[in-house]
């Protein structure tokens, strides 16, 4: 066989090698569950799930959240937009994980983190979060997570752990991530922006000098990370962390 041709080989051996290949930020193809809702497995026992709501200035908005399953019982880091649809993603989670919503981690106090949490109450949920978005929960009346904790707390679900932790302010000053030992995943929430995230979305409460040294000490921290899922947009790697950081740098000031 010539060069060329053996280039041609090898190539062509590469390409077939390549699409054999498992993507690493999925092992499955989102699926719809109504059409405001997808989820899209991630790990064993971890979907992301993806809610769309109609927001003024910003239009049809999607926004994350991770569903965890152990043993029978489930875990939301974060609700999705509404009531209604906390309650569709619950009944999809018991009917097709056989799992049983027990536990709600909002990373902070916004709608599209806690927006379902009257409901996840209602079907008898207990949620965690940290004490900042459980005060100003109750200042703007809105329904408060039942145990909060300053800077970390682990929550056990069946075999597994959720470890929610503070790492200072951004986003928000309330802002928490979650973090999966057993898979490696980071829920770095509205901490983190997403690859396409041309801006750092609404920052009306931010604390945009505070946000840095925040992001900074999710790359020390999480260095071994898999996957990052970011609040809203596409999961990633460390890339996210790095393109949050140039946001902040290079915002208009
Ligand atoms: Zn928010």
């Amino acid at each position: 066989m010539d060069r060329t041709g053996s280039t041609t080989l090898t190539t062509a051996a590469l390409a077939l090698l390549a699409l054999c290949l498992p993507s690493p930020l999925r092992s499955a193809p989102p699926e719809t569950v109504r059409e405001d809702l997808e989820v899209e497995r991630l790990a064993e026992g971890v979907w992301l799930h993806t809610s769309y709501e109609v927001i003024e200035g910003f239009g049809r908005t999607p926004a994350n959240g991770l569903v965890v399953v152990s043993d029978g019982e489930a875990a939301f880091v974060d609700t999705p937009w509404t009531d209604d649809q906390t309650r569709v993603l619950a009944a999809w989670v018991q009917k097709r994980l056989g799992a049983r919503l027990t536990t709600v981690v909002p990373t902070h106090s916004h709608r599209d983190c806690m927006g379902g949490l009257e409901t996840a109450h209602d079907l008898g949920a207990r949620s965690y979060s940290s004490g900042r978005t459980a005060e100003i929960a109750k200042r703007n009346g809105l329904p408060v997570p039942q145990e909060s904790f300053d800077s970390e707390r682990d929550i056990p679900l069946g075999s597994r752990v959720l470890e929610a932790r503070y790492v200072g302010p951004g986003h928000t000053v309330d802002t928490i991530v979650v973090w999966l030992p057993d898979v490696r995943i980071l829920f770095g929430g509205d901490l983190v922006r997403s690859a396409a995230g041309r801006s750092l979305g609404y920052t009306r409460e931010a604390d945009l000098d505070g946000w840095p040294a925040s992001v900074e000490a999710l790359q020390r921290e999480y260095g071994e990370a898999t996957l990052i899922v970011p609040g809203h947009g596409r999961p990633g790697g460390g890339e996210l962390l790095t393109h949050t950081l140039e946001l902040l740098a290079n915002r208009p000031r």
